[in-house]
């Protein structure tokens, strides 16, 4: 049986991890040249314990079962992740009926081990907090992760699962021959099942199977700062605002500061700028919570990434003969994927009566360490960039999704020379055709 998928972020990635563990063929296409490069590259990476979505949405139903399966996933592809628990924090009379709400969701939504603290306790856990804080929802099963590892794991797994990974490949159509589909990139190939999970795009992908939902951006800002700037003991969320978690302060397994989300709607698909009023937003909430944080002019980077809402603002889960939808993925999309790839392999196998696959490799293995350190921000070794290398990230920005390099307080400025000279000699290409991301050349003229 022969299976595509169409996008590989984490809704697509975590999708092709449960099919490959059953004998089929599995063919991902991504219009990118690097998994992860949309939604999945940009958010808060957070695991979440499931208590904010109401019971009676899909979100709901894939978001704890999510949360249990990462605790295993992350062990066993070697993704860090930092398991410290949500707090979400109550300044007022409001946010705390707000908190009990939640926490009775969440009980229904059988989310483990909720508890709230009052002012006091909440204080000596987390004395960084304002002082005007009233109690908070502890959620100990909430964890966070640098998103971007994720699908830089998944991909090396599926990898030695014998996943087929077409990039630079944009399905331009979809066509029924039969009881097969013919997915068409500019090349031609007849699948019998395809599952769409193209994120902010899978709107018009499914348009080419006759459904008619949209996808709309909505934009996410955020500031990143340098480790040791502030160290906290939870993930901390305002009460929620209009929809939306608000927005959260975090330390990343890492080491550094995230603070973000906003939620602004906007037209186009492809804007990921920051603004000056979307970022004030992001630190003036951030700093209300969290007095003590350091000065904007400290922040490393700012960046944004768009999330995929739909008109009733959940999961779009379609299983229709034999095309699959896996669309309108917002928050809590990367927590829900596992448990969404769960369901929709069983139901694959129960379809499709599928057969197990006898050397199914559940483990990732890691990067080796060794040789001259090439990012002394971040301590990374030649042998991890050359490693990185050689599992497949062919430009500077690829390295850094897999290694952490680039990433520390020089932002790349000493050590992109070093890597691009490892990526030049591993790929056997000349040093000033190496790209910073695939189109963004670095070097303009040879260097002499
Ligand atoms: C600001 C923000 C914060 C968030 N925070 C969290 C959080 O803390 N926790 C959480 O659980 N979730 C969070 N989310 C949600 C989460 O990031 C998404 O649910 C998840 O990344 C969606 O993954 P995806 O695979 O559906 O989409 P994507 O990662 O966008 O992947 C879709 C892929 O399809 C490819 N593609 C599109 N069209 C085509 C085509 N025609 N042909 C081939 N390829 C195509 C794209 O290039 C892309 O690589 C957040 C989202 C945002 C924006």
């Amino acid at each position: 049986m022969k299976i595509a998928i169409i996008g590989a972020g984490i809704v697509g990635l975590a999708a092709a991890r449960e099919l490959s563990k059953y004998d089929v063929d599995i063919h991902i296409f991504e219009k990118n040249e690097d998994v992860g490069m949309g939604t999945s590259k940009a958010n808060t990476g957070i695991i979440h314990a499931g208590f904010d979505d109401p019971p009676e949405t899909i979100r709901a139903k894939f978001c704890q079962r999510g949360n249990e399966l990462w605790h295993r996933w992350a062990q066993e592809l070697s993704i860090p992740v930092s398991w410290k628990g949500e707090i979400i924090v109550a300044r007022d009379y409001d946010g705390l009926k707000k908190i009990e709400e939640l926490k009775n969701r969440g009980e229904k939504n059988k989310v483990p081990s909720l508890e709230i603290w009052g002012r006091k306790k909440l204080l000596k856990k987390e004395p960084k907090l304002s002082s005007e804080v009233q109690g908070a929802l502890f959620a100990p099963t909430g964890g966070v992760m640098e998103s971007f590892f994720a699908p830089v794991a998944l991909y090396e797994n599926l990898v030695d699962n014998g996943v087929i990974f077409h990039f630079n490949s944009e399905v331009k159509g979809l066509d029924e021959k039969g009881d097969k589909i013919e997915v068409d990139t500019g090349k031609k190939e007849k699948f019998d099942l395809v599952i769409n999970a193209a994120g902010l795009y899978a709107d018009k992908i499914a348009r080419f199977m006759g459904y008619d939902f949209e996808i709309f951006p909505k934009k996410g800002e955020y500031f990143l700062f340098p480790k040791i700037t502030l160290q906290l003991n939870y993930i901390i969320f305002p009460t929620p605002l209009n929809g939306t978690k608000g927005v959260v302060i975090e330390n990343t397994p890492s080491g550094t500061l995230m603070i973000g989300p906003n939620a602004q709607e906007i037209e186009d698909k492809e804007d990921k700028s920051t603004t000056e009023e979307g970022l004030n937003f992001v630190y003036e909430n951030a700093k209300k919570l969290v007095p003590s944080l350091p000065p904007r002019s400290k922040s490393l980077r700012q960046f944004a990434g768009l999330r995929a809402e739909t008109n009733d603002r959940d999961f779009i889960i379609t299983l229709d003969g034999n095309f699959w939808n896996l669309a309108g993925m917002r928050s809590p999309g990367l927590t829900a994927a596992p448990a969404i790839a769960e369901f929709i392999a069983k139901e694959a196998r129960e379809r499709y009566s599928l057969k197990r696959r006898e050397n199914y490799v559940a483990r990732r293995s890691t990067y080796p360490r060794g040789g001259k350190i090439v990012c002394d921000c971040e301590g990374v070794t030649e042998l991890e960039v050359r490693e990185a290398v050689r599992r497949g990230a062919i430009t500077v920005e690829a390295v850094k999704r897999r290694t952490m390099a680039t990433m520390g307080s020089c932002q790349g400025a000493f050590c992109t020379p070093k890597i691009m000279k490892i990526i030049s000699e591993e790929r056997g290409i000349p040093y000033e055709k190496v790209e910073l991301k695939k189109g963004a050349w670095i070097v303009h003229s040879k260097i002499r």
